[in-house]
């Protein structure tokens, strides 16, 4: 490019620089500014991250120190530029990355994250560097604007950029000619001809593309880590290709790849998690456990799909430290945590936590688990696909085609002298008499169902054949939850209730409606969702002898509805509470009650 990284009217922002416009923004006091100038003399780091990591006190708000993106904005505001956090999982990777070199872009320390046909944003933690915008503005042809970032966050992109425009570069190249033949192929949905060929040609190349394909991997797993995802989609389509991550409970885009590459990642996905490579007509399953750069450990559970346009797969992310997390996270009243601690700590009994897919049913189960698994209890469970390996288990993967069925499993168990028994799902009378016999035998039995709450899962324990004698005999407990997105605490908003919405919400039970609650907004913080994480709503039942004496052999939902009505509180009363406390919006409860 031969441009000079610095021209003569460029200067490097200096640590006086920023300390005096934070000292005339009176987020500083001259005092401090002063201590701060001393302690960093003759230290190398870039001014911007010594100021963004030192946990400034808030000048104004009491315990609490400023955040990054304040520091950030109030810069930006004293130097005149714009400001606004980086969402990295909406930067452009596949195309800012063809714009200048890395080399360049580095030495300047300037990051192109937003660009449309007539101009491109780039981030620069350098106010007084500015002959390069020019000079770059007439090479790319578009119009240039400047936004602060720091330099932490610059150089973190310009690597994620980088490595993978790198191996998708490397992997085109090594593809060859036979590119145009393969889209034919694709565009005419001959996917099984697709295959041959694109097996032929990797016989050829295979060596150096299994090595960017294992970069791109390796990109996606930490990508998606960092930004919390739960799941990442890899989905062939009839243009290109999509990887998208499930975060806090949507789909997002994030990148879009040719169809081969998007076979290729999909191999070395299969070929980590010991998968059949060339069975691409039936669904699989498989598993990867992987140490993270951070030295996390997550595991995942991998499967297929075969759709028109070739094998689909979904990589589920567990964190590993989830079995370890406490009780918190389901959000129980003091009340209710207390009850579920004493079920959970019953010698015997049958306790059910239900809900529908991604509930949190797994994470409630395993951290309770975990809290009763001490080193002098046997705990065995049967689980089907088993989602984390925890060392305080003895964990079974239950295999029908063997024979082996969560029956099956508590039949060996029982051989094996349990204390508890953890049975992956209830799906039919077998299970659920084995289950039942169990618990009747001294063991504390937990398990799953699919129902939408506590009385439809003993309508359908009923309606399996169960009968209500020994339902009423082992059955103590049903958790039935939900999850709903949490308010931003940065951008919520309050509103008046609307008094018709919060009867409507609460069905019939007394809470009084409070003054305010809080809607979602959007904001940096949250990424413009108005959402960050979420919590559970749920209803405890207690099977008491109140209860008992409304269940009976061909008892219906309705008399169960009726009868136990006053004998526990409803999700519903569970998810008013938070949308009282704020944590919640009240449309986010509505979508989930039934
Ligand atoms: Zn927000």
């Amino acid at each position: 490019m031969g441009i000079p990284a610095y021209q003569n009217n460029d200067k490097k922002i200096l640590l006086q620089d920023i300390l005096m416009a934070l000292v005339e923004a009176q987020a500083l006091t001259q005092k401090d500014s002063d201590q701060l100038s001393k302690k960093w003399a003759i230290n190398k780091e870039h001014p911007l991250n010594l100021i963004l990591e030192a946990s400034l006190k808030h000048h104004t708000l009491v315990d609490r120190n400023f955040t990054s993106d304040e520091i950030l904005g109030i810069l930006a505001t004293h130097f005149g530029m714009d400001y606004q956090r980086v969402d990295p999982l909406k930067v452009p990777l596949e195309t800012v990355g063809s714009l200048l070199p890395l080399a360049y872009l580095e030495r300047l320390l300037i990051v192109p994250v937003e660009l449309n046909s007539e101009e491109v944003i780039f981030l620069s933690s350098e106010r007084y560097v500015n002959s390069w915008v020019d000079e770059v503005g007439a090479q790319i042809k578009r119009k240039i604007k400047v936004r602060l970032g720091s330099p932490r966050q610059i150089r973190h992109l310009l690597n994620e950029i980088f490595i993978v425009q790198k191996a998708f570069k490397g992997l085109a190249r090594d593809q060859g000619s036979s590119g145009q033949e393969k889209m034919r192929l694709l565009r005419q949905g001959k996917i099984g001809e697709l295959d041959v060929l694109i097996e032929k040609s990797r016989g050829r190349n295979q060596g150096s593309q299994d090595g960017f394909v294992a970069k791109i991997v390796d990109w996606l797993i930490n990508f998606a880590t960092l930004e919390r995802a739960s799941d990442i989609h890899l989905e062939p389509k009839k243009g290109l290709a999509q990887v998208r991550f499930r975060v806090d409970g949507d789909l997002k885009t994030v990148y879009r790849m040719d169809h081969e590459a998007m076979m290729m990642v999909i191999a070395r996905f299969k070929i980590l998690g010991d998968m059949k490579l060339d069975e691409k007509r039936k669904p699989q399953d498989g598993g990867i456990k992987r140490n993270l750069e951070n030295g996390k450990q997550v595991e995942m559970r991998l499967s297929t799909l075969p759709t028109n346009f070739g094998e689909k797969m979904v990589i589920r992310i567990f964190d590993k430290n989830v079995a370890g997390k406490d009780l918190e996270f389901i959000g129980f009243d003091q009340q209710d945590l207390q009850l579920w601690e004493k079920l959970i700590n019953e010698p015997q009994g049958l306790i059910l936590v239900t809900g529908p897919t991604g509930s949190g049913k797994t994470t409630t189960l395993y951290t309770s688990l975990n809290r009763v698994a001490t080193p002098d209890v046997n705990v065995c469970t049967a689980e089907d696909p088993i989602e984390m390996e925890v060392d305080a288990f003895n964990q079974v993967q239950v295999n029908p085609q063997i024979g082996l069925s969560f029956a099956e499993c508590i039949r060996s168990f029982l051989r094996q002298d349990p204390d508890i028994i953890m049975v992956g799902e209830i799906r039919d009378f077998e299970t659920g008499e084995m289950a039942i016999q169990s618990s009747l035998t001294g063991h504390l039995v937990f398990s799953t169902l699919h129902t939408n709450g506590a009385l439809a899962t003993i309508q359908r324990l009923v309606d399996l054949g169960l009968p209500a004698f020994l339902i009423n005999s082992s059955l103590s407990g049903i958790l039935a939850q939900r999850l709903v997105k949490k308010l931003c605490s940065h951008c919520k908003k309050a509103v008046p209730v609307d008094i018709n919405r919060w009867t409507a919400l609460l069905d019939g039970e007394k809470l009084t409606p409070p003054s305010q609650i809080f809607e979602p907004v959007g904001c940096e913080e949250c990424k413009h969702s108005g959402f960050s994480g979420r919590l559970c709503v749920y209803e405890l039942v207690k099977i008491d002898d109140r209860i008992k004496k409304v269940i009976h052999g061909n008892v219906e939902i309705s008399e169960l509805r009726e009868k136990t009505r006053g004998f526990y509180r409803s999700i519903r009363f569970n998810g008013a509470r938070k949308v009282a406390s704020g944590e919640t919006s009240l449309d986010e409860v509505l979508k989930i009650v039934y």
